[in-house]
C-alpha cells in the first residue's frame, strides 16, 4: 500500500476553525478509526471529524473534494474486511453524533433516522409503538454502516437484507451535493434505483446522511428451538428439508461442535458439544408452537437429538446473545490469535456439500476454523484462528480462503453473503463479476472522478478506486 499522506495545512486550519475539538488528530483516535475488528493490518486515517448534521457532512466533503483528500465514512467500526482503513490517508468522517430518530410513521410502518442510530437504539425507541426493525447482524452496528455494507444477519431468512428494508436514503455525493434517492412510498419505478446503488457501496460512492426504513409489527409470540446432530452435513440437510417443507423460520443458525464448545465456555451455556441448530419462529402462539414441533419432527428424520424449545423471552434472549457472541467466543479458544472470517453464500441445495468439503479442507490444512452459519440463506462463516506471526499458518489460511471462495463460485454462489468486499475480498471480486466489474468501475469513475470516497475499497487497481 502507498504511504499515508498528511492532510494539506490549509484544510487542517479550515476544519479546526469550523469544527474546533470535533476535528481530532491524536494517534489513538486515528487508530480506532482504522480497521480494528479484522486480521487486516490497521491503516489509520490522518484525522477524524465528527459532524452533527447533513450540512456539515456536505461542507466537509466539498472541502476535501477541493483539496483531493480521501474521506472515509465511519459508523460503529464493526466491519470485518478492512473497509475503514485509510491506505491513501485522508479524513475519517465519524457519523456517531448523527443519532436522531427523525420520524416514526406507525401507520405506514416506516421510520426516518440519521445514520449513526444503532439498530438496538432504534428498537428500544420503537418498542412502545409495537414495531421493530428486524435485521440483526449481532454487532451493534449503525444503520448507516449496515446500509453501506448491505448487512443482514440471523433474521435475513425471514426479513431479508438491508437491500429489502431501506426505502430511500439522503446522501452526500463526492462533490458535496446532497441528494435523496426516493421517498416513503412502498414501491417506486422512478428511474434508476439509486437507493440500491448506494446500499452496499461501502462508502465508496457517497455518505448516507439519512435513511428511510421499513419496520415490522412485533410478533405476538416467538419460539426458539434447538437440537443437536451427528454431523454438520446432517444439520444442513435438515435445514434444507425444513425449508422445502415450507417452515417459515425467522432465524435458523448452525454451529459446529467446536463453536458450541467455545460458546459454552464464553457464554456459560451448557449445550451438547455436537453440531447444533438454533431456530426461531415468529407469529401467533399456536402457530409458533406448531412450527417448533414440526421442526423437531423434521430434524429427527436427519438424526437430531436433544430437541428443546421455549417461548420464554429471557431464555430466548440468552440463547441469541450467546449466538451473537460467537465471534468473541471462538477468538477466546486461542488467546492472542487473530480471526479471519469467511463469508461464502451458496444456493441452499448446495449448502451441505459446501460445508462438508470446507470442513475436510480446513482439517487437511491443519487449520482451526470453526463454523457458524446463517444456514437458512446458504451463508456460513469459518472463523479461522491464526497466529499473525506464523507465516506457514497465514499461508494455509490464505490458501483455504481462496479455495473456499472458488468453491462457492463453482456452486453458483458468492464470496460474500453479508460482510462486503472492503480490502479483504478484493482478489475474488473480479473472478465473481467478470466484465460486470468494469461497469462497477465506470460507475465509480462517473460519480467520484477524483477518487476521494473511501479509495482502495471494493475496486482495486481501477483508477477511480486509486
Ligand atoms: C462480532 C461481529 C459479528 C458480525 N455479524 C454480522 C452478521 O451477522 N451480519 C452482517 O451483515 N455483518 C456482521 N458483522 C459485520 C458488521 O457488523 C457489519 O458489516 C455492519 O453492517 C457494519 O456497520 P458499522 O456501523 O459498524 O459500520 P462501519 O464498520 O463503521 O463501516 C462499514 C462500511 O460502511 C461505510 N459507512 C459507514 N457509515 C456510512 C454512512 N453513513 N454512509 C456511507 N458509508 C458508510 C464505511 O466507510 C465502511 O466502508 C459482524 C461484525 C462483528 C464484529
Amino acid at each position: 500500500m502507498p504511504a499515508v499522506s498528511a492532510l494539506p495545512q490549509a484544510l487542517v486550519e479550515t476544519l479546526r476553525a469550523r469544527f474546533g475539538d470535533r476535528f481530532q488528530t491524536g494517534a489513538a483516535i486515528r487508530a480506532q478509526h482504522g480497521a480494528t475488528t479484522t486480521w487486516i493490518e490497521n491503516q489509520p486515517p490522518d484525522a477524524v471529524i465528527f459532524p452533527e448534521c447533513t450540512a456539515e457532512v456536505a461542507d466537509i466533503v466539498a472541502l476535501c473534494a477541493h483539496a483531493g483528500v480521501p474521506v472515509i465514512p465511519f459508523g460503529a467500526g464493526s466491519s470485518l474486511e478492512g473497509q475503514l482503513n485509510a491506505p491513501h490517508g485522508g479524513l475519517s468522517i465519524d457519523l456517531t453524533r448523527m443519532i436522531d430518530i427523525l420520524a416514526v410513521n406507525a401507520e405506514d410502518m416506516d421510520c426516518v433516522v440519521q445514520p449513526g442510530v444503532t439498530r438496538s437504539r432504534l428498537n428500544e425507541h420503537l418498542r412502545d409503538a409495537g414495531l421493530f426493525f428486524p435485521l440483526d447482524p449481532g454487532a451493534d452496528a449503525t444503520l448507516g454502516g449496515m446500509a453501506a455494507t448491505r448487512a443482514s444477519g440471523t433474521t435475513a431468512v425471514l426479513y431479508g437484507t438491508m437491500k429489502d428494508v431501506v426505502l430511500s436514503v439522503e446522501a452526500v455525493m463526492p462533490d458535496g451535493q446532497v441528494i435523496r434517492t426516493g421517498h416513503r412510498a412502498r414501491k417506486s419505478a422512478a428511474g434508476y434505483d439509486l437507493t440500491r446503488l448506494l446500499v452496499g457501496s461501502e462508502g465508496t460512492l457517497g455518505i448516507i446522511t439519512e435513511l428511510t426504513l421499513r419496520l415490522r409489527g412485533i410478533p405476538e409470540a416467538a419460539s426458539a428451538a434447538r437440537c443437536s446432530f451427528p454431523t454438520v452435513e446432517a444439520a444442513s440437510s435438515a435445514v434444507i428439508g425444513a425449508l422445502q417443507f415450507g417452515l417459515p423460520f425467522a432465524r435458523i443458525e448452525l454451529l459446529d461442535a467446536t463453536t458450541v464448545k467455545a460458546v459454552n465456555r464464553y457464554s456459560r451455556q451448557d449445550l451438547p458439544e455436537a453440531p447444533l441448530l438454533l431456530a426461531e419462529f415468529h407469529g401467533g402462539p399456536n402457530a409458533v408452537a406448531e412450527q417448533s414441533q414440526a421442526f423437531g419432527e423434521i430434524a429427527r428424520e436427519f438424526g437430531a437429538t436433544g430437541l428443546d424449545w421455549t417461548v420464554d423471552p429471557e431464555e430466548r434472549a440468552r440463547l441469541w446473545k450467546a449466538r451473537h457472541d460467537v465471534f468473541w467466543a471462538v477468538l477466546g479458544l486461542r488467546p492472542g490469535a487473530r480471526g479471519i472470517s469467511t463469508d461464502v453464500c451458496v444456493p441452499i441445495s448446495r449448502l451441505a456439500e459446501c460445508i462438508a468439503a470446507a470442513t475436510e479442507k480446513a482439517e487437511a490444512l491443519g487449520l482451526t476454523a470453526p463454523i457458524a452459519g446463517h444456514v437458512g440463506d446458504g451463508n456460513f462463516h469459518n472463523l479461522i484462528l491464526v497466529d499473525p506471526a506464523n507465516r506457514e499458518e497465514l499461508a494455509a489460511a490464505r490458501t483455504y480462503v481462496g479455495w473456499l471462495n472458488e468453491l462457492a463460485l463453482s456452486l453458483e454462489g458468492t464470496c460474500t453473503g453479508e460482510h462486503g468486499i472492503g480490502q479483504g475480498k478484493q482478489p475474488y471480486l473480479e473472478r465473481e463479476m467478470g466484465p460486470a466489474l468494469g461497469i462497477m468501475a465506470a460507475i465509480k469513475a462517473a460519480l467520484d472522478p477524483k477518487g476521494i470516497m473511501n479509495p482502495g475499497k471494493i475496486l482495486v487497481g481501477h483508477s477511480a478506486g486509486r
